[in-house]
């Protein structure tokens, strides 16, 4: 007798839970421009470093670049409903920088309070995006297809607008414009794209995936802030083959630390840390990849954690 009514009980609660967020930034200000990184991990399973995902908030708008491993669960922390998010601009199709891409368009769908999107799930990226999202529709056709019929949910919530970007401008709404920029991520690995975004003569530059690029460089010029993927490994593991081709995509902490100084942002900021480890031998920790980078860069520096959030003003750059 007593289980039944336990069970009932926990079911409530969980119904209750589930619609509250689990903690909430004040909502932005007109004129605002707010950048939070939702992960700044890798395809490593971590607790507390999701995959990359990072949401600006500018505009009035709620834009997210890259949809990695438990942006879902980042943006709803945020107190932010999932319906709210208005674009999401991918870097590449790297499985780690996608992955989430599901749960989002899917979870945003549903009525309870924490997702309710109202119209299509509007997505940019490189060529193969739409092939991407055919197939995604192709996997979850059950699930579609059930919802509206059983929960009437509206088909036109769930459709998706997808658009292949080149380099240069790829969305302008107001004084809100998103710039993609083209960056090296390897020969066997193109499209890939940083993204820059400008507000209100305000701006930030996220690297995606890339060797150190100078047409990153170019195209940074003159952004607040900067957001860069950082990559390592101990000594003795740069001669394994699998280990090299890895770094050889990515940019070190001291390149970045040779970026930082050519573009001379108000603060950079290091995410997406890839740092490999081999067996018997640790990874690179994050205050390592601090002091690298310090060889060649002496500005405003900080090693990124999720949930982290900059306020990006005229003449400086916030941490909250
Ligand atoms: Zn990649
Ligand atoms: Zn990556």
């Amino acid at each position: 007798m007593l289980r039944p009514l336990f069970i009932l009980l926990t079911s409530i609660a969980g119904f209750f839970a589930q619609a509250q967020a689990q903690s909430k930034l004040p909502s932005t200000q007109p004129q605002e421009f707010r950048v939070t990184l939702l992960g700044t991990g890798s395809p490593t399973p971590s607790m507390t470093r999701f995959g990359p995902g990072v949401l600006i908030q500018a505009g009035g708008k709620h834009l997210l670049i890259d949809s990695g491993r438990g942006t879902t669960q980042r943006i709803w922390q945020l107190g932010i409903k999932l319906g709210l998010i208005d674009a999401v601009f991918i870097t590449h199709l790297h499985s780690d920088h996608v992955v989430g891409l599901p749960d989002l368009w899917l979870t945003g769908w549903l009525e309870p309070n924490y997702a309710q999107r109202n119209g299509p799930f509007v997505l940019y990226g490189p060529k193969g995006t739409q092939q991407l999202m055919n197939g995604l529709e192709q996997a979850y056709e059950w699930d579609i297809k059930a919802r509206i019929a059983d929960q009437g949910l509206k088909p036109e919530n769930i459709k998706s607008v997808v658009t292949e970007v080149n380099k240069g401008v790829v969305y302008k709404k107001d004084r809100l414009t998103v710039t993609a920029i083209e960056v090296d991520h390897g020969d066997l690995l193109k499209p890939a794209f940083g993204y820059r975004i400008d507000y209100d003569n305000r701006s930030v530059t996220i690297s995606g995936d890339t060797r150190y690029s100078e047409n990153l460089i170019k195209h940074a010029m003159g952004s607040n802030l900067i957001i860069h993927q950082v990559a390592a490994a101990k000594e003795a593991l740069l001669k394994i083959p699998a280990i090299k081709v890895i770094l050889d995509h990515h940019t070190s902490p001291e390149e970045a630390g040779t970026l930082f100084s050519k573009v001379k942002p108000q603060l950079a900021v290091f995410y997406h840390f890839v740092l490999l480890a081999g067996p018997g031998i640790p990874p690179v920790t994050e205050k390592e990849v601090f002091e690298l980078a310090r060889k060649t860069y002496s500005g405003p520096m900080v090693i990124g954690e999720d949930l982290m959030t900059f306020q990006i003003e005229k003449d400086k750059v916030i941490q909250k």
